[in-house]
């Protein structure tokens, strides 16, 4: 079956086995199946879509709104919603109940699910468990951290994004069980290590790609239990270390220098371990996961992104632990599970927000331990199975999906054929949040002016750029020379021109590892780390060496030789 996207134009196909997923994931009442149509959009723009109500990194103080407290919120102070404070949350001092409402058939499904989002008190961010790590979100377990994102059970660690059981490293992504780490990117069990992207089990290794069990390398690629290796040349001991101590004095031009080798060198088609017909980049153990980036444990899965044991489930983001789930993000341990974002621990849970522990819910936010209500109101088993099938006739014509109003005339007649919001995710201009704040600009960048002409929300940063902060702070070029005063100064980025600031554990962590102030303010680091990964999109290709087809996320057009998995394991460095 072929399909148009009404959003952005493209051509995409629906088959026969994704017709009989979303027809198994599809809700049962009263015995009776409620079957979820095929989705009008493309799988990138669903993506977009579930993104756009995913703030990660944007971080407010703003002032809880059920106990007065200064907070620290994902929801800047201007949004119009009820933000309470973690505790506050969680506690038992308010009635999610209170503000239930009846469905009310004259106004589309997704008006109402507004109405109640700008009523339903929202948790001010998601971290859990920490201790002094109070500036993290989606995060768990962290210790004496500042500035971790989807990030657990790691110390002593600054600025990181996807981390796990990470001691004492900063400015990284995607490391797992990382020691005395910065700048590095998708690795796992490292130990004093710098610059790294897609290596494991190393240590004392500066600027590598793809090396494993590999001690004292600097500037390698694809090395296997080497040491003392210099640009993939082997060097004695003494050798090595003088070399590397010069090299280190000029580590931005041998920086750029790495990147130009790296390019030149033989690419695997996919980043994968131990994935069984997957396509996608950054799978592992994994069996029939098709178009799914960084994903671990998952079977049976198409389009999920950010997912570890994950059965059964299309259109995900951010889930782990889930069985038989469609379009959601942000979720946690469900099972048969639509259209939902933030909701943990829920079974038949459909079209909800932040719903933890409950069973049986429609359209409800912030509920917990809950079953069979709608809207927040509580109903008794028979009233919810006859009530719902309703609701969802309602949805299927009530004109409420949000994206067919600004297509152009031919695409939008199509569109209008099918302007239900039942089988929909939230439309993005009912996301709490700017489009700018949210992972979807991460990966799907959009200026200002492209996100209100979709009608979607623009947050404005309070400009401090072309504010006048004293004079410029002159950075001293080595960290030898830096003082302690440091920590009082306000710093410009020297991409973007932002002020930032460097806290005293930063500073001992670059004093400690011998690295010199960064120049340019954390969001422009992180921008610029992930930009080394691929995007997540798919192509056709052919293996540079045999000409077989590969499906990859290279583009066509970039430099590197991509190879299939064959080729790629009998290439030489
Ligand atoms: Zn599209
Ligand atoms: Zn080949």
């Amino acid at each position: 079956m072929n399909q148009h996207c009404p959003l952005c134009q493209s051509a995409f196909e629906i088959t026969s086995d994704d017709l009989a997923f979303y027809e198994k994931v599809s809700p049962t009442f009263n015995g009776k199946k409620e079957l979820i149509p095929p989705p009008t959009l493309c799988p990138d723009c669903r993506q977009q879509r579930r993104l756009a109500f995913r703030n990660e990194r944007c971080l407010y103080h703003r002032k809880c709104d059920l106990t007065g407290r200064q907070m620290i919120t994902m929801y800047s102070p201007d949004k119009p919603y009820k933000i309470y404070d973690q505790e506050a949350w969680w506690s038992d001092n308010w009635d999610p109940l209170a503000t239930g409402r009846s469905y009310d058939p004259a106004q589309s499904f997704f008006k109402q699910f507004d109405a109640l989002f700008h009523e339903a008190p929202r948790i001010s961010l998601i971290n859990m468990n920490h201790q002094n790590a109070e500036y993290c979100n989606f995060a768990l377990k962290n210790k004496n951290s500042y500035l971790l994102f989807t990030s657990a059970e790691c110390e002593d660690s600054l600025y990181m994004n996807r981390s796990w059981r990470s001691r004492n490293c900063a400015d990284c992504s995607s490391l797992e069980d990382g020691e005395l780490c910065y700048e590095v990117l998708n690795s796992d069990h490292c130990y004093n290590c710098l610059y790294l992207q897609n290596c494991a089990n190393c240590s004392d290794c500066y600027l590598g790609y793809n090396l494993h069990g590999c001690k004292n390398c600097f500037a390698c690629y694809g090395l296997t239990n080497a040491s003392y290796c210099i640009g993939n040349k082997k060097f004695e001991k003494a050798e090595y270390e003088e070399a590397v101590g010069m090299l280190r004095k000029d580590i931005g031009a041998v920086r750029e220098n790495f990147e130009d080798q790296k390019r030149a060198q033989p690419r695997k088609y996919m980043d994968c371990i131990n994935a069984d017909s997957c396509t996608g980049n950054a799978i592992s153990h994994s069996k029939h996961a098709l178009n799914c980036f960084e994903v671990m444990n998952v079977e049976d899965c198409n389009f999920v992104c950010n997912a570890t044991f994950m059965k059964d489930a299309y259109d995900v983001n951010n889930d782990d632990h889930s069985e038989l789930v469609y379009e959601a993000v942000g979720s946690e341990t469900n099972s048969m599970h639509a259209f939902n974002d933030i909701c943990w621990f829920n079974r038949e849970v459909l079209y909800s927000s932040l719903c933890f522990r409950c069973k049986n819910c429609f359209g409800c936010i912030g509920l917990k331990h809950k079953q069979y209500c709608i809207l927040n109101k509580q109903y008794s088993k028979d009233e919810y199975e006859k009530l719902v099938p309703t609701i969802i006739d309602h949805m299927r014509h009530d004109g409420g999906n949000g994206f067919a109003m600004n297509r152009s005339p031919s695409t939008a007649l199509r569109v209008n054929q099918a302007t239900g919001s039942w089988g929909e995710f939230f439309p993005v201009s009912i996301s709490p949040f700017g489009y700018n704040e949210t992972m979807a600009e991460e990966h799907f960048t959009l200026s200002k002016e492209e996100i209100l002409a979709r009608g979607w929300k623009w947050h404005q940063e309070e400009d401090l750029k072309d504010q006048y902060l004293g004079p410029q702070y002159q950075i001293p070029d080595s960290i030898a020379d830096v003082p302690d005063d440091v920590t009082k100064q306000i710093l410009r980025c020297s991409v973007t021109g932002k002020p930032y600031k460097i806290i005293p554990q930063e500073l001992k962590f670059y004093r400690d590892m011998n690295i010199p102030i960064p120049r340019k303010c954390p969001n422009q680091r992180h921008r610029e780390r992930i930009a080394l990964r691929n995007p997540r999109r798919l192509w056709d290709r052919g293996c540079a060496k045999c000409g077989k087809g590969i499906v990859t996320s290279y583009a066509p057009e970039r430099p590197e030789q991509v190879l299939c998995e064959e080729c790629y394991l009998t290439a030489v460095y």
